[in-house]
């Protein structure tokens, strides 16, 4: 069925917008726009009126395209029985559509969906299922449309797991991507059309055959890149700003939940001296890396510092001292893993790493230059003093050492004992069974 298309507003306000199903407003402001015969006035209501259908669910928005400096907005009745193309002067769309577009229907509703999202309480809802209820609201902002997480690893959100929706990569992998990379590089919206090449190569999301474009929405904040929301749409005549609005606050409303829940998490899971992670995220955390490990097929590094003497230090030094030091030794070995490693503070002057990717060469090398650089380094206190402190190290890897939580960490930490028996200083790995 092809539509109509509307140019004459007076017979369309009089004989075919359904008047029955407008609020007397709308009335009022159709029978004030024939009265006066100002086609201005006419088009600005009939758009105000099929935007109140679209609000009311009985119309939706289908369509706008543009050319010749005209624009051809479609509204179509949601049983498909009708619809209706406006056509307007680019002039008269640009007067008018900045209000349509604010009060384009599902804008409360979409906020107020990702606000009762956004709740943070304690009520048992897991983060994973809070960022697939805001992912559902894209269906609310584009009917058929669907929405994908693509979530930077290292934006550590506790508790959130993979499933069909959401995906975790590094920033760096994503980066480099030829589909993302530029959405992540300038922080700009891109829409993909289908027939563009890249459009079903190099995404994390397998895009089915009712996709006709694809929005990529960045999300950033804070300071802070979390990752790209992407949105799959089942026609490709996307030219519409008030669904990429939608998206954008839906993109918001993740960025929000995304850096509440980091705020929230650095808070229970940073121990406050050191800054590294503590013991309770260390317990939260080495499943998830384990079963990310399986996942992937990959091995993690498993590697528990001692530092040496510390008792003797502190006794020389002062306990404050010893405080500052551990600070800079705790820093130190931060500056020396990769972003994506975790670094928790397990107890007293004890750390422990997990080296994601990291097989027993890699890993025993990591430990290996942390030891190094920690021995070579002279900690400056504030009172002006130039301190040497080492640390002893033991490691294992997983799944090859171990197979369970405590086994990984009974194995690395045998090896610690024993490095620090014959001489301390020294890294102790578990023997590779080849
Ligand atoms: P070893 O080489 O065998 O590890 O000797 P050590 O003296 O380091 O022995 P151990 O690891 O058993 O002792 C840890 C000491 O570290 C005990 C305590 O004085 C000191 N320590 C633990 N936590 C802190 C802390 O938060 N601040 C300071 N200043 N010292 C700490
Ligand atoms: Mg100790
Ligand atoms: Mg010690």
């Amino acid at each position: 069925m092809s539509p109509h298309i509307e140019k004459d507003y007076q017979f369309f306000l009089k004989n075919l917008i359904p008047g029955h199903l407008l609020s007397s407003e709308r009335l009022e402001g159709i029978a004030g726009a024939g009265r006066s015969g100002d086609r201005l006035t006419m088009v600005r209501e009939s758009i105000l009126a099929l935007e109140e259908l679209a609000k009311r669910g009985i119309f939706q928005r289908s369509g706008l395209t543009r050319s010749d400096g005209k624009v051809a907005v479609t509204y179509a009745q949601r049983d498909g029985r009708t619809s209706y193309t406006l056509e307007l002067t680019n002039l008269e769309w640009e007067s008018l559509s900045p209000r349509p577009e604010r009060k384009a229907g599902l804008v409360p509703s979409v906020l107020a969906g990702i606000l009762s999202s956004l709740t943070l309480n304690g009520s048992g809802v897991s983060s994973t299922e809070k960022i697939e209820d805001i992912l559902g609201l894209v269906e609310y902002a584009s009917p058929g449309a669907e929405g994908r997480l693509l979530l930077f690893r290292e934006s550590f959100i506790q508790g959130v797991r993979e499933s069909v929706n959401i995906r975790e990569s590094a920033a760096d992998e994503i980066g480099s991507s030829a589909l993302y990379g530029p959405v992540m590089g300038d922080g700009k919206i891109r829409t993909i059309l289908r027939g563009e090449k890249i459009f079903a190569e190099k995404s994390y999301f397998r895009i089915g055959g009712g996709v006709g474009a694809v929005v990529l929405v960045p999300l950033a904040g804070n300071g802070r890149k979390f990752g790209i929301l992407q949105v799959h749409i089942p026609d490709a005549t996307l030219g519409d700003n008030g669904i990429l609005f939608n998206f954008n606050l839906i993109g918001q409303g993740l960025v929000r939940f995304l850096d509440n829940n980091r705020h929230l998490e650095e808070m229970v899971s940073v121990d406050r001296l050191t800054g590294a992670n503590n013991r309770s995220y260390y317990d939260s955390q080495l499943p998830l890396e384990m079963e990310r490990a399986t996942r992937n097929r990959k091995s993690l590094g498993f590697l528990i510092m001692d530092i040496d003497d510390f008792k003797k230090f502190n006794d020389v030094y002062g306990h404050d001292t010893g405080d500052e030091v551990l600070k800079l030794v705790a820093a130190t070995v931060r500056n020396h893993l990769r972003k994506i490693d975790l670094f928790f503070r397990f107890g007293g002057e004890e750390f422990i790493a997990l080296l994601p990717g990291a097989n027993r060469e890699a890993s025993e090398r990591t430990a290996e230059r942390i030891r190094e650089v920690v021995s070579a380094t002279a900690f400056a206190t504030g009172e002006g003093e130039n301190l040497h402190i080492t640390l002893t190290i033991g490691g294992c890897v997983y799944p090859d050492d171990a197979d369970n939580e405590k086994e990984l960490f009974r194995k690395a930490d045998k090896n610690l004992l024993e490095a620090k028996n014959s001489g301390k200083n020294r890294v102790k790995f578990q023997e590779g069974v080849d």
